[in-house]
Parts: C-alpha cells; sequence; structure tokens
C-alpha cells in the first residue's frame, strides 16, 4: 500500500473519501493509514475535514485540485478546516472536541495529528 494508491482512491471519490473507508478498502490498518495522510497532508495533496460517522469520529479526504485556490489558508490546520465556519451546532466552545481538535492541530502540526490517531486506535 502506497501514497499514490490512497491518492488514487481519494481522487476517485470526488464528494470526498472517509478515512474510515480509506484504511479498510485497502486493507491496511488505520495506523498506517493515518501515516499516509499526514505524508499527502504534508505534501498538500489532500485536504480533510472532521466528520462523524455512527458516533465514531472519522475524516473526509479531498484531493486538492492544483486549480482549488488556497484563499481559504487561514481558516486551515494542518489542511484541517476551521470547524466554526459555517457550525450550526449548538455552541459550547469550552466544550467543543472540534474547536479542541483543531486547536490541538495548529500547536502540534502533522506529527501531533498522527500522535492523535496512534492514542484513538489504541483506545479502540
Ligand atoms: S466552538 Fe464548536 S460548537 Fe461552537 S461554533 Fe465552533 S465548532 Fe461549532
Amino acid at each position: 500500500m502506497t501514497a499514490e494508491e490512497a491518492l488514487e482512491y481519494i481522487k476517485s471519490h470526488p464528494d470526498g473519501a472517509l478515512q474510515s473507508d480509506l484504511w479498510k478498502a485497502l486493507k491496511i490498518d488505520s495506523r498506517k493509514c493515518s501515516r499516509i495522510i499526514a505524508k499527502l497532508l504534508k505534501d498538500n495533496l489532500i485536504s480533510r475535514e472532521v466528520e462523524t460517522v455512527d458516533g465514531i469520529r472519522t475524516y473526509r479526504l479531498f484531493y486538492a485540485e492544483k486549480a482549488r485556490g488556497r484563499r481559504f489558508d487561514p481558516l486551515l490546520a494542518v489542511d484541517c478546516f476551521e470547524p466554526c465556519a459555517g457550525c450550526i451546532e449548538e455552541c459550547m466552545p469550552e466544550h467543543c472536541a472540534k474547536l479542541s481538535e483543531w486547536i490541538f492541530s495548529i500547536v502540534m502540526g502533522v506529527e501531533g495529528e498522527v500522535a492523535i490517531e496512534k492514542v484513538f486506535t489504541e483506545k479502540t
């Protein structure tokens, strides 16, 4: 399993591919998938948004088209979009996991994201 195969899978899903589906489709473990995703993010080949599916937190991964501008860069942390933009949830910032994760992404960078994934996969 290579980053190129993961990128092809993501490219083939114009509406975005769930990370939780990616590692299953490519028959790799979630930890290895997280490392590949971190590399693709670092290379600016994909972007992602936090998504919850059946109560489980994952990411929707998008192929970063070259034509797409980077005008939203100020709202991105390690290619993770600022969660408050367009949010319609009842807001309690001090208890918001999405906001906490986004801030953690800013502080820790891609390596921090891999560390977070490692903690989540070890707990499950
Ligand atoms: S802090 Fe959380 S609930 Fe509030 S607007 Fe941001 S993402 Fe939405």
